[in-house]
């Protein structure tokens, strides 16, 4: 066992890479799944709020119904479900109707393979891989879920920042408890203000709660100081991006900040401290 703890040795590559490629088939299923299970939970609540008589129920969760092509219905054989090649096997068309299977399925399970690899290689099958293995698949799904459906599932957002708190208790982690509180507070006070100031200047929402949740999650992870790379990486991205798909669309639309988030919190994470310290250097030259 001991083997697989050390860091880049090939038995804990093998795991990590087969892990990878499951999880990320999982992440697909959360990914189509969970936005929609929310939705129909949302609607009966509103009916039963509203007193309306609720046709029967659809039972649909991640489990239920089985996977199946959302074209013409037919359950996939589990042959077809293998993670990453049975893309590649069915040409990125269902085996019955060939409605074509959109790209960015393969693309997760290609990410989160080299990520949990990438992982086992730095840490080994350590309690960090398994820490920012989590961190990072739960930001996959929250990134691809904002993106097509601007929304942050508080099932996602939530276990993040539980996760980021508990890990500033480990003697691995880079923040001290204290520095990942705060920093989970001031992320979440950051952006809520920001809202707030948006929305008495302009009358618009510019972003959403599930924003904030995701904030304090990624700050609690880098810890206070780290908290203003996060948000101005993540601002510039966004702005840019936003602006460029306005110009090409002539006309506003609303972007989701999720994915700028995740995003400006990873580069944060990595090098947030060398970019703060070259950025004070530079001051100091100035
Ligand atoms: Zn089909």
């Amino acid at each position: 066992m001991d083997a697989l703890l050390v860091a880049a040795s090939w038995q804990a590559l093998l795991i990590a890479g087969l892990l990878g490629a499951s999880v990320g088939s999982f992440l697909n299923v959360v990914i189509v799944r969970l936005p929609k299970q929310l939705q129909l939970q949302w609607k009966y609540e509103c009916a039963e709020l509203a007193g309306e008589p609720i046709r029967e129920k659809t039972q649909f969760n991640i489990a239920v119904p089985g996977s199946h092509c959302p074209k013409c219905q037919s359950a996939v054989a589990w042959y077809d479900n293998i993670p990453i090649l049975s893309y590649l096997i069915l040409r990125a068309q269902c085996r019955h109707c060939k409605a074509p299977i959109p790209i960015y399925y393969w693309l997760v399970e290609i990410a989160t393979t080299a990520i949990f690899i990438a992982l086992a290689w730095q840490f080994g099958l350590t309690l960090s891989f398994w820490v920012f293995g989590t961190a990072l698949s739960l930001l996959i799904a929250m990134t691809l879920i904002d993106y097509q459906h601007q929304l942050l599932p508080d099932n996602l957002t939530y276990p993040l920042l539980w996760l980021a708190l508990l890990w500033s208790i480990s003697p691995l982690s880079t923040v001290t408890p204290s520095q990942a509180i705060i920093g989970a507070v001031v992320g979440y006070l950051s952006l809520w203000s920001l809202y707030w100031l948006f929305k008495l200047l302009t009358g618009k929402e510019g972003m959403g709660y599930g924003d904030f949740k995701l904030l304090a999650g990624l700050s609690a992870f880098t810890g206070v100081t780290l908290l203003p790379v996060t948000v101005i990486f993540s601002a510039v991205a966004g702005i840019v991006i936003g602006l460029a798909v306005a110009v090409k669309r002539k006309q506003s639309v609303p972007i989701p900040f999720g994915p700028f988030l995740a995003i400006g919190g990873v580069i944060s994470y990595l090098w947030g401290e060398t970019l703060l310290q070259s950025y004070w250097q530079w001051l100091g030259v100035m």
